[in-house]
């Protein structure tokens, strides 16, 4: 049984578990079973600039360097499940900007009504990926249930908000566990 490689963890025990695996997974890239080894964590800038830079996730690399290893020299990442990918705001903070879509249906009032560490148009530039996203998430969320039947609106986007709420109806924050039971990027 093949393992499949894990793109996001949900704690560092997690982590350490997949770390522990490591030399029997084969490279998503050259298919190479015992040649991934860690290779430094991935840094940078999230939504609490005055933090300066944090860990985002680990990056893995197939290793080629090693007289005996014949790995291809590629790297793939591995993200903390709270990190949406090249955005610098959480998974939680853009949670609580879709709810407040659905209440209020315009991006501009959903941005007003929470005090978020980030200026809008960064807030908005993740929105507009979420809507070119919507077909990635929806074909995901329906291997896990059937959008609600019940909707009572019109616009696409707040339906996937609304499927994505069923899915995950226990969840404090569905895009991370999206992006944990997938284990692929929300947008
Ligand atoms: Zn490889």
């Amino acid at each position: 049984m093949s393992i499949t490689i894990k793109r996001y963890y949900n704690s560092t025990k997690d982590f350490f578990q997949f770390y522990k695996i490591l030399k029997q997974l084969a490279c998503p890239h050259c298919g190479l079973i015992g040649a991934l080894i860690l290779n430094g964590k991935l840094k940078g800038y999230d939504e609490n600039e005055d933090k300066g830079k944090v860990v985002r996730g680990r990056r893995v690399y197939c290793n080629k360097r090693k007289k005996h290893s014949k790995g291809c020299g590629r790297t793939f990442s591995l993200l903390a499940v709270n990190v949406l990918k090249n955005f610098r705001i959480s998974a939680k903070s853009f949670w609580c900007f879709l709810k407040n879509i659905v209440k209020l249906t315009s991006k501009i009032d959903a941005y007003r009504k929470e005090e978020f560490p980030l200026g809008s148009s960064s807030v908005y530039r993740l929105w507009n990926r979420f809507l070119k996203s919507q077909s990635h998430i929806r074909n995901l969320l329906t291997k896990r249930c059937q959008a609600p039947q019940n909707s009572t609106t019109l616009n696409p986007a707040i339906q996937t908000i609304e499927h994505i709420e069923k899915a995950f109806s226990s969840s404090s924050c569905p895009i991370e566990d999206f992006q944990y039971s997938f284990q692929t990027s929300f947008v």
